[in-house]
């Protein structure tokens, strides 16, 4: 009998197909004495180099298939087993208890994947996972299971899991791999960035019974809406199969006219730009027809690293980037660690609400030198180019005045030394917090625009913290109270002559458009992906109308009236 399940959807796009249940080897460790320690050591080492080398394989596998940001997970992950501190302690555990080599990886992986979690911090959360999913793959070498062998669905099929790993997602092969639904997980989780780089349809938080469901039942995934329907009728096949027909000529109508400009009905031109976060984005984003850059990402230079990244290394990364986009707008962020991204080489220390924490440009305090360094580094680099710059987690006017400052110290400095710097330079603050948004008109007089990140406005105007899961429903930027933050922030700077993007997810979301277009949003700045069929959304929109349709929306009283009211004029 058919049977639907609601979960969150995560990667656009309609499937159907057999089932296939994905369920990790067992790898059952017993314990037991061994004679000789020393030959348990020596499996030891063999078992870290054997995952150390399926681990460059899939950063390798990663880095062709899907892009760098998701090959780092591999690095970090050849970089967590190498640790000189956790291979003593589990070769000090074989050397003392006499235990076998299983037994002690184990103990120790698991320890250390405690110890992370009680530490109250997502970062480090998500580091413990981390830890578990190495620990896993050191223990099937040494007990020769092979991670592939009855892991890979056997025909194209719809991946169910209780939770997928980044290792588990790259091993499939996207051929088979129709759509993926997980019991687990939320919408920003590392499974739903990977399905939704490969193009995947996904559903998170499927509330799947994975106990009596066989492979090869028949289903429908749908990734639009969230939905998985187990043994459907002849009508709901049908009904899917015509969705699935409209959503694929859609798409293909998108990316067929990506590289024209987006234009509405009545002929006025919205910038629709892209998030980045290194090179290789910078590439796949013009090729998506990207007209520039509304967020580029720079944490990654400091992430996963023992020092701060020196002026060269800064200024070659951010050229890389430069040369790619030309003439076209440049907007970079600065570096917006804290919250679930910690750095210990900068002093960060355990927080119990890292979100409200020391995160963004708050470090301006200890370290207005690493900001100092890298507007010196942004402006080297971007000699020629139309350099845009924000700072991230800005709450009060003096902390934009700040930055500013400092700024302008880097350009002087420059000119001092008779460096070259770019000639063009605007800048921003991102609109995060609610008392920025609140206090936009006393912004907009200290900078030169805004960029609303929406992920980090909507978390703190609502009170959800984006990375529980629990709550993750509840983390709507469609609340009124977020969209009227938006409203008077785009009004407040116009008011001043500036202009406003958004790079929240928010703006690759086609049912926002109509809002966004009417609120006046001047630029759209999203994942190279989404580019094409928000332009499309673009052209198929009339800004007049769309301004009715914004005032309607921020009278609603809630988010489910908010979609259902687009839903009814979309
Ligand atoms: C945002 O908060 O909307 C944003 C774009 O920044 P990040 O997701 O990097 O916090
Ligand atoms: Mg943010």
């Amino acid at each position: 009998m058919s049977h639907t399940v609601n979960g969150i959807p995560a990667s656009p796009g309609i499937v159907i197909g057999p089932t296939w249940t994905f369920s990790p080897p067992r790898a059952d460790v017993e314990a037991y004495t061994v004679a000789n320690p020393g030959v348990e050591q020596l499996r030891v080492r063999a078992a870290v180099a054997a995952a150390v080398e399926q681990l460059a394989a899939l950063e390798e596998r990663a880095r062709a298939t899907i892009g760098d940001e998701e090959a780092e997970i591999f690095a970090a992950h050849q970089m967590l087993i190498e640790d000189d501190d956790l291979l003593a302690d589990i070769h000090n555990l074989i050397e003392t208890r006499h235990v076998n080599a299983e037994a002690a990886v184990h103990e120790i992986i698991e320890a250390t994947a405690e110890s992370m979690l009680e530490l109250d911090d997502d970062y480090f959360r998500a580091r413990s996972a981390d830890m578990r999913d190495i620990g896993r793959r050191v223990i099937y070498a040494l007990m020769g299971v092979t991670a592939d062998v009855g892991r890979l669905p056997p025909e194209p099929s719809i991946i169910i899991a209780d939770d997928l790993t980044p290792s588990d997602t790259v091993q499939f092969d996207p051929a088979n791999v129709l759509g993926l639904a997980t019991v687990r997980g939320g919408p920003t989780s590392h499974t739903a960035i990977l399905a939704r780089s490969l193009g995947i349809p996904a559903v998170v938080s499927a509330p799947v019974e994975l106990g009596s469901l066989a492979n090869d039942t028949p289903a429908i995934l749908d990734g639009l809406s969230g939905r998985v329907t187990f043994f459907p009728t002849t009508d709901e096949v049908e009904e899917a199969q015509a969705q699935r027909r409209d959503f694929l000529e859609r798409l293909a109508g998108d990316h067929a006219t990506r590289l024209e400009p987006a234009l509405t009905r009545d002929g006025v031109h919205v910038e629709v730009v892209a998030n980045i976060g290194n090179a290789e984005d910078a590439r796949r984003a013009i090729d998506n027809g990207a007209e520039g850059v509304g967020l580029f990402r720079t944490e990654f230079l400091y992430l996963d690293r023992d020092t701060l990244p020196g002026e060269n290394e800064q200024i070659a990364a951010y050229r890389a980037v430069a040369e790619i986009i030309g003439d076209r707008p440049l907007v970079v962020r600065t570096l917006d660690i804290g919250g679930d991204k910690a750095v210990p080489y900068l002093g960060f220390a355990a927080e119990a609400n890292p979100f409200l924490g020391w995160r963004g440009i708050r470090l301006i305090d200890h370290h207005a030198d690493v900001l100092l360094g890298q507007f010196r580094a942004l402006l080297q680099a971007s000699v020629g180019a139309d350099l845009r710059i924000m700072v991230p987690m800005v709450a009060s006017v003096e902390e934009a005045v700040q930055a500013r400052g400092i700024l302008n110290e880097a350009q002087v400095a420059l000119h001092a030394e008779g460096r070259p710097q770019a000639e063009r330079v605007q800048f921003g603050v991102m609109i995060e917090v609610p008392a920025a948004a609140l206090m936009a008109d006393k912004l907009a007089e200290v900078v030169d625009f805004f960029s609303i990140g929406t992920n980090d406005l909507t978390q703190y105007t609502l009170a959800v913290d984006r990375t529980n899961e629990r709550v993750a429903a509840l983390a709507t930027p469609f609340h009124p109270a977020v969209l009227r933050l938006i409203a008077q922030t785009i009004e407040k700077a116009h008011a001043a002559g500036k202009w406003v993007g958004l790079c929240g997810e928010f703006a690759a979301d086609p049912a926002a458009v109509p809002v966004l277009l009417g609120l006046e949003l001047d630029e759209f700045s999203m994942a190279p992906s989404a580019i094409p069929t928000v332009k499309a959304a673009i052209r198929r929109l009339d800004r007049a109308e769309c301004r009715a349709i914004a005032q309607d929306v921020l009278n609603l009283p809630t988010a489910a009236a908010v979609r259902e009211y687009l839903a009814a004029h979309s």
